[in-house]
């Protein structure tokens, strides 16, 4: 009985052992297996690196995210435009119009030409010479009295819209371009004799005849366009397919009415629907689309 019980005890004390035993090998083997731990995420590690950084390097998280976020619409206020009041678009704006064009206003194209700015004995470096109906469309370059004279930088813009007005089926006469100084001052005391008068306005105060060097033929720039020959040019008699066409369609060639007869207080002269004013495609297009003339337009610019 007494040895049954001993040889119980050894056997407990055996399976006790031989537990502990295994219990250590195991224990001891757990470096190993930590390497082998350590070795799987590094071969893992590209395909994390891969996909999500972070994982990784969760310090650079932050960094990494921060322009994730700012990339985020956010609601940033839109810069309030702060325009100079003494610069065209400040000007413009101040009238409820768009910004006008960036231009040189000093260009020759711009030159104000009226009864209180003189160009004085100026004349045009070149002219060119347009056949008067626009039957032919060469440009010459040598004085001829039977053509039409302009500043020669025009006279292709003109050709062109007076060939345009032709192909619409209607008549073209290029009634008056450039006049001299003397030529100018002789229509003066011509038109004031005829009309009783010496300073070249009518009845309302309006200019019906320019003294010499405040015409605007003078620049060359500036040309009466009828349908056909007239003695004497008046509003009602002048008024023609023509003129319609040629009102509707000259900004497209460069060219402004220059003295539409609502705008009398502005220019200071009578209505004119034959006479057209080159002042290049960008600035016809912007004065014709809000209503300004040569006067007006310039005044966003400064030029008083
Ligand atoms: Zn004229």
């Amino acid at each position: 009985m007494k040895a049954n019980f001993m040889a119980r005890f050894l056997l407990a004390l055996l399976v006790l052992a031989i537990f502990g035993a295994y219990s250590y090998v195991r224990a001891s083997y757990t470096p190993f297996s930590d390497e082998l731990e350590r070795a799987r995420e590094a071969s893992a590690a590209p395909v994390i690196v891969a996909v999500t950084p972070q994982a990784v390097f969760p310090e650079a998280e932050a960094t990494v995210a921060a322009p994730e976020e700012s990339a985020e619409p956010e609601p940033t206020p839109a810069p309030t435009p702060t325009l100079d009041p003494e610069s065209p678009a400040g000007r413009a704006a101040a009238l409820g119009l768009p910004a006008p064009p960036e231009i040189d206003v000093t260009s020759w194209e711009y030159v104000l030409v009226n009864g209180e700015h003189s160009i004085g004995t100026y004349e045009p470096a070149e002219l060119g010479y347009l056949n008067q109906t626009a039957d032919a469309t060469d440009i010459q370059t040598s004085y001829n009295p039977n053509r039409c004279p302009v500043d020669l930088r025009i006279a292709q813009a003109l050709l062109d819209m007076a060939l345009g007005c032709r192909e619409a089926g209607l008549p073209v006469y290029l009634s008056s371009g450039y006049r001299s100084y003397s030529v100018q001052q002789q229509n003066f005391k011509r038109v004031c004799d005829n009309n009783g008068i010496t300073d070249g306005k009518d009845a309302e105060g309006y200019y019906i005849t320019m003294p010499a060097g405040c015409s605007e033929h003078q620049t060359g720039l500036g040309v009466d366009i009828t349908d056909k020959y007239y003695e004497i040019k008046r509003d009602d008699k002048v008024a023609s397919a023509t003129i319609d066409w040629l009102q509707a369609h000259c900004a497209e060639y460069g060219f402004v009415l220059r003295f539409p007869k609502d705008k009398r207080p502005i220019t200071q002269v009578m209505g004119e629907s034959w006479h057209f004013r080159y002042v290049g495609k960008e600035a016809a297009a912007y004065m014709t689309e809000n209503n300004l003339v040569l006067e007006e337009f310039l005044a966003l610019y400064g030029v008083n």
